[in-house]
């Protein structure tokens, strides 16, 4: 550990604006980035899912590009700015090949395909959530659980983002197991095999506050049992927000750092311009 900088994390760069479905526009979240003392802001605009008519449409991620590069002038030497990208497993491949030239991507799944083609919302409502389950799986969680890690998981492993996105994100609705029990044995596999395909491809894994802010959790993503595996492995986790206001860049950090020193981690990375940089916890 000797070297590594023990300061508090300064960095957030899992951050959605007006672009998608934030409520501040990129400006206002540099100035709040900058006013909260942080090092590096990284924006990650939803890419596009057809089927929703949700996310940034290809033919505006030059658009949503050039304000971020705008800003990265504007706070030269002040705060350090990325321009990345939360893509999701239903992003067009034309936005895949835009998101290359970005400064980095998240990769996430927030519906899950069921046998005839249609995709369910896992993180939108508990309602939806649940619709999905009776509609789209037969009433069984685990289906729905299996479809989410098989269509996830292979799909995040070959794209290589440089973070994983809110690994169990459904979870989501789950607090208190009002869907499925997260200790059932068939649940911790599948849930266990998901985590040990993204530790064999090398993957930062986020550990994301943003559900907690929103008031449907306690505890971020991953669990704790996956958060224990991934330690274990010597994985690499990176805390994030998930902001979609100014006032949430830093939301429950300090609450992700202490369960991260609970469980046994003895750093966290951060992705900074220069790359991943590691900090001691
Ligand atoms: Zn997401
Ligand atoms: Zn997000």
């Amino acid at each position: 550990m000797n070297g590594m900088n023990t300061a508090p994390l300064r960095t957030s760069v899992h951050v959605h604006t007006t672009f998608c479905d934030g409520s501040d526009d990129p400006a206002a979240m540099a100035a709040a980035a900058e006013q909260q003392g942080l090092g590096t802001l990284g924006f990650s605009v939803h890419g596009y899912v057809p089927q929703e008519k949700f996310g940034l449409p290809p033919a505006r991620t030059g658009e949503y590009c050039a304000e971020i590069h705008r800003l990265q002038a504007e706070y030269a030497g002040r705060l350090e700015i990325l321009c990345g990208i939360e893509l999701d497993t239903q992003t067009p491949l034309e936005q895949l090949e835009q998101a290359k030239k970005l400064d980095y991507r998240i990769g996430s799944c927030h519906a899950v395909r069921d046998a005839a083609g249609r995709f369910w919302t896992v993180d939108d409502t508990p309602e939806l959530f649940g619709e999905g389950i009776r509609e789209g799986f037969d009433g069984d969680p685990m289906a729905l659980a299996l479809a989410y890690y098989e269509q996830f998981i292979p799909w995040v492993c070959a794209l290589r983002p440089e973070i994983v996105g809110h690994l169990d994100l459904i979870s989501k609705f789950n607090r208190n197991a009002e869907f499925f029990d997260e200790d059932a044995a068939r649940y911790r596999s599948l849930c266990l095999e998901a985590v040990e395909a993204v530790l064999r491809a090398d993957l930062v894994i986020e550990v994301n506050t943003g559900a907690i802010c929103r008031g449907w959790r306690d505890r971020p993503y991953p669990s704790a049992l996956l958060l224990r595996r991934i330690n274990e492995a010597g994985g690499r986790v990176t805390v994030t927000s998930d902001a979609h206001s100014a006032a949430d860049l830093t939301f429950g950090f300090e609450k992700a750092l202490a369960l991260l020193r609970w469980v046994g981690f003895r750093s966290v990375w951060e992705l900074t311009a220069n790359g991943w940089v590691e900090r001691a916890l």
